[in-house]
């Protein structure tokens, strides 16, 4: 036996979450049984564990978008017992058996090895949410974005995208403007390597086709009219990439910023990167992630705490990373 989280659904299609003693043998189908050592709660485990959006695509489900732990047994040749590995995306949590659990069984395809310089801890703090930062951060660069450039927003800074983008962008030296619904958080985004912060109320309302030229490049994790913002004021031929729908899905935009500056806009998609990309961004948030600020941004949930925990996501209260103890 082994305890998760579990979602059922109930009358009317509530979603009902309890942590419980699961039987292995309910375990789905999957090469590779992995003990689960931690965890990590993104906003799309929120979203799933409270029902607030269609996440969860079969039931009963157990949720958890990510995980890090040690191989117990095998099918795939690339994997054996007592291996350090890592999972993100891949529709784990949604339609396949997830991580908020002692145990989980999953594709090999799907586990990347515990990046060298990372302990299973670390690779939870920096999870899907850093991934996905990195893989922003990555689609800049890949556009020619370089430190010298000029000002580079973070949109739902104090957010877990929005916190690892932060200091990413500021320890490879870009000058990282962040903008935020909690400006008492002003010293912590500072601490991150902010060189200034902005209320996102400037950002998150209606606003003009184009506006003053000001951003050389944007992580947003936000949507809606906040990404429409930040194309309007993004420097020609600049690049933007969006991730997130914090604010909203909608994109309530005009073309102008694309046809008149050569504004490029990247989505980024985190749960079905190819193995090359994905190793590669794990590579690059070892060597560029600053270790003391990803421990300084991380609060560590027992997994019989994170039902109770998971509503924080949707009042906009989390800050920085959450990451889940299955012990
Ligand atoms: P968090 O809740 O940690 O961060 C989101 C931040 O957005 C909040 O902290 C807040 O920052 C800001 N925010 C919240 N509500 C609003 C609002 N109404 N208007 C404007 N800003 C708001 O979530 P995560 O960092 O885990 O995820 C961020 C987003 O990225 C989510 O939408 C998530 O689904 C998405 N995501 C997408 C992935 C992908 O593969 N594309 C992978 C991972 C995440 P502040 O208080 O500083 O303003």
């Amino acid at each position: 036996m082994f305890k998760a989280i579990l979602l059922e659904q109930g009358e009317g299609g509530a979603t009902l979450a309890t942590l419980k003693d699961i039987d292995e043998a309910a375990l789905p189908e999957g090469e590779v049984q992995v003990a689960v050592r931690w965890s990590s709660l993104n906003y799309k485990d929120a979203l799933a564990i409270t029902g607030k959006s269609p996440i969860v695509r079969k039931w009963p489900m157990i949720p958890g978008i990510d995980f890090a732990g040690t191989v117990e047994q095998s099918s795939d040749p690339r994997w054996k017992a007592g291996d350090e590995v890592v999972l993100t995306g891949f529709g784990v949590g949604e339609g396949h058996w997830g991580g908020l659990a002692q145990k989980a069984r999953v594709k090999g395809d799907w586990l990347v090895g515990l990046p060298a310089g990372l302990d299973a801890k670390r690779a939870m703090a920096v999870g899907t949410a850093g991934f996905t930062a990195m893989l922003c951060v990555m689609a800049l660069e890949k556009h020619g974005l370089q430190p010298g450039d000029g000002e580079v927003l973070v949109t739902g800074a104090s957010g877990g995208v929005g916190s690892v983008a932060v200091a990413l962008l500021a320890r490879l030296g870009y000058r990282v403007v962040a903008s935020t619904g909690r400006l008492e958080e002003t010293d912590y985004l500072k601490s991150l390597g902010a060189e200034s912060v902005i209320d996102r109320a400037t950002l998150s309302a209606p606003g003009r086709p184009l506006a003053k030229e000001r951003w050389a490049g944007v992580v947003d994790s936000v949507g809606s009219h906040t990404l429409v913002n930040a194309c309007a004021a993004t420097r020609e031929n600049g690049a933007v990439a969006a991730c997130g729908l914090a604010q909203g899905m909608d994109f309530p935009a005009t073309v102008a910023p694309f046809i008149l500056r050569g504004v490029t806009l990247y989505g980024v998609n985190s749960v079905t990167v190819a193995r090359g990309p994905r190793e590669e961004a794990w590579r690059r948030l070892v060597q560029d992630m600053p270790m003391a600020l990803l421990d300084g941004m991380t609060e560590v949930v027992a997994l019989k705490d994170v039902i109770g925990v998971a509503p924080r996501f949707l009042e906009g209260r989390v800050r920085g990373r959450l990451v889940v103890d299955t012990a």
